[in-house]
């Protein structure tokens, strides 16, 4: 071997030795990275997922509707509902149990859960973008909580002292696997925020203790508030570790025998029987929704059939059945339940915050699935209407229920709850809405919901792709989208053409792009997409009235007036005129367009689009009416035009207390209300 061959053969492999050592220190950078790539849930490995989430840090949210609710929610929401976890002594409960503060323990038993939520809606918003003050102040409340847990790796501030004997000993009550619950979903959050495992550690030496404590042969185990198992299928696809996937269907069992549930507390609980036994949605709303929730993780990762009819069954009873127009759910206060069929009372109507927030992530779920349409129609209907009603637009003030008509008696809005749960709820929901915009799968990218933003992200064969969407959604419908692979490569592009849309064209650089667009329904275009492309999409935004199924009696004769995805309501301090808004009727005959105008209004409620329509009222008003007459003695024919205005329903409650309605009665010719 001549010396020079010897030479270039040590180059060579050197070169080799040190580019293989580069390439294994970005192979390591990257797997160390993985939870950059996780979206709100991580389903890329989950063989039933169709379609898969892309990270909150890929979506940059350009200016518009739900950029403006973000920056209240990060800047005025979180700071303010913090100070209140404060006030009410929500934190001190983790810090008397290390001694860094002597207080007693205050609040009811599930006060934990609510400084997780917190927690992790400010995770959500570090997903975004650094705000170093709001990491450094989590970061601090983090030490906080886990200071507080114990050397076994329990971790509750109210089963200690006195209480501690009664551990895992009242699980239809306790909440404990609730709170676990998201202590794990606020770690995992941080997680992908940060790539920090200190809280993720913490919540597995959690999770292990209860593995070790709870389950076949041992203590019998069961979620009195189900939420445990959305949040241990996410810890699954964190770690890996299939034992929490187990532990999911082994709470979906059903544990009523050995824990002696009565069927009340079955029905109620959503719980302690087996999932898949179920055939309607019933009981406690959140607990029901969140049940489905983590029943359908479940089915992602294992496929399990019975799972995917039981779903099926559910989701169909609730849309078809028992949800409200505006996405919420739950028709009475008592036990905060889902009503029964058709059974949806508007001014009673319970409909939680947390069982709207709870549909969406439900549909979400179902969304990834599948890739139908119709559970993206559920999210939209959920978060601009039944979720985005449950914060004021100062983003400080809060509805525990979202009803569909008000007497204006009530305060709808308060910031602060005994049971606080939706608040935090709420925001770490909105914290969380860039990773609901969009989702790929093998074949190409999901366009799921419309505001201005930018998708920097790839396809699922890694071709690099950045996608930028311009538009004025939800009072504009012209969307723009503009596509940007890094090479020319063939997949398809999955438009979502919304239920309420009667009228949609698609454009491809300003052609018609070839295909039918149907609503409710992902439109598809199927091609090599070169540098780049504009693809565009118009959605008719005219007004249009809904009605109910004749089958729902608090609905009957009425409608309900809805613009692209927003319902809007009626509220008394917008009238211009007198008369009660209870009195009047809408009218189609009123003009093109059902006699609705539109107009942006930027100086009312944050700037909104309202909407005006010419409707009737008698004469008399109906509170100087008798309560029963005979229809022959009523005074036909004897009333009067009234101009009315409407708002989005979301928007509702941020001015006086003061009457609202939804459901409008509606008359096709003159007839006025009766
Ligand atoms: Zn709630």
């Amino acid at each position: 071997m001549s010396s020079r061959f010897i030479r270039s053969f040590y180059m060579v492999s050197s070169l080799l030795g040190a580019y293989l050592a580069f390439e294994i220190a970005a192979f390591a950078q990257t797997a160390n990275e993985a939870w950059k790539a996780e979206g709100i849930i991580n389903t890329s490995a989950s063989p039933k997922a169709q379609v898969h989430s892309v990270p909150i840090r890929a979506v940059t949210m350009g200016d518009g509707f739900w950029s403006e609710r973000m920056r209240t929610n990060a800047e005025e929401s979180i700071p303010t509902l913090l100070a209140l976890l404060e006030e009410h002594g929500v934190v001190d409960n983790f810090r008397r149990l290390s001694g860094r503060k002597n207080a007693s323990r205050k609040g009811p038993l599930y006060t934990d859960s609510d400084l997780y939520k917190w927690m992790e809606a400010v995770a959500f918003v570090l997903q975004s973008g650094d705000r170093p003050q709001l990491r450094q102040t989590l970061d601090k409340l983090i030490d906080d909580v886990l200071a507080a847990q114990e050397p076994s790796g329990y971790l509750n501030t109210y089963y200690v002292g006195e209480r501690a004997k009664l551990r895992f000993t009242e699980m239809y009550r306790s909440h404990e696997l609730y709170c676990l619950g998201h202590l794990l979903q606020a770690a995992i959050a941080y997680y992908r925020a940060t790539g920090d495992r200190k809280l993720l550690d913490g919540g597995i030496k959690y999770v292990d203790y209860v593995l070790h404590t709870l389950g076949p042969e041992k203590k019998p185990a069961l979620t009195g508030h189900p939420e445990f198992e959305m949040a241990l299928v996410e810890l699954y696809r964190t770690t890996g570790d299939k034992r929490y996937l187990d532990f999911v269907n082994y709470l979906f069992t059903g544990e009523k025998l050995r824990l002696q549930l009565t069927d009340d507390q079955v029905t109620y609980l959503f719980s302690g029987i087996p999932f898949t036994s179920r055939t309607e949605l019933e009981g406690h709303a959140v607990r029901a929704l969140y049940a489905c929730s983590g029943a359908t993780d479940y089915y992602l990762e294992t496929g399990d059939p019975n799972y995917g009819d039981t779903l099926d069954r559910l989701w169909k009873d609730l849309v078809s059945r028992k949800m409200y127009i505006t996405g919420g759910v739950g028709s009475y206060a008592e036990g905060e339940a889902v009503g029964g069929a058709y059974d949806l009372p508007n001014q009673r109507a319970y409909a939680e915050s947390c069982a709207a927030i709870a549909n969406l992530m439900w549909n979400w779920r179902m969304l990834a699935g599948s890739g139908d349409a119709k559970y993206t129609d559920v999210i939209e209907r959920a978060l601009y209407n039944g979720i985005n009603s449950g914060m004021s637009l100062s983003g400080t003030l809060y509805c525990y229920r979202n009803p569909l008509l008000s007497r204006g008696a009530e305060d709808a809005r308060q910031p602060w709850y005994d049971t606080t749960c939706c608040p935090p709820n709420l925001e770490r929901t909105f914290a969380a809405i860039p990773g609901y915009l969009y989702s790929t799968s093998p074949s190409g990218i999901y366009v799921n919901l419309y505001h201005s933003s930018t998708l920097d992200w790839h396809l699922e064969d890694g071709t690099e792709l950045k996608l930028v969407q311009r538009t004025k959604y939800p009072w504009n419908g012209d969307i723009s989208l503009t596509l940007r692979p890094a090479k020319p490569t063939t997949f398809t592009l999955y438009l979502r053409i919304p239920e309420w849309a009667s009228k949609a064209t698609v454009t491809l650089d300003g052609k018609p792009a070839p295909g039918k667009v149907k609503p409710g329904e992902y439109f598809a275009i199927h091609q090599e997409w070169k540098s780049e492309s504009t693809v565009g999409l118009q959605l008719d935004m005219t007004p249009h009235l809904v009605a109910a199924n004749s089958l729902v009696p608090e609905d009957y004769g009425k409608v309900a007036v809805q613009r692209g995805p927003l319902l809007y309501c009626l509220e008394q301090v917008d009238q211009e005129e007198k008369g009660s808004i209870f009195d009047v009727t809408l009218s189609a005959s009123a003009g093109p367009n059902w006699g609705f105008t539109w107009e942006f209004r930027p100086d009312i409620l944050g700037g909104i689009m309202v909407l005006k329509h010419q409707g009737k009222a008698p004469a008399k008003p109906l509170s100087e009416q008798p309560l029963y007459q005979t229809i022959e003695r009523t005074p036909r024919g004897e009333e009067k035009e009234v101009n009315l205005t409407f708002i989005p329903y979301y928007a509702w409650a941020n001015r006086l207390p003061g009457a609202m309605e939804v459901w409008i009665p509606y008359a096709s010719s003159s007839q006025i209300r009766k």
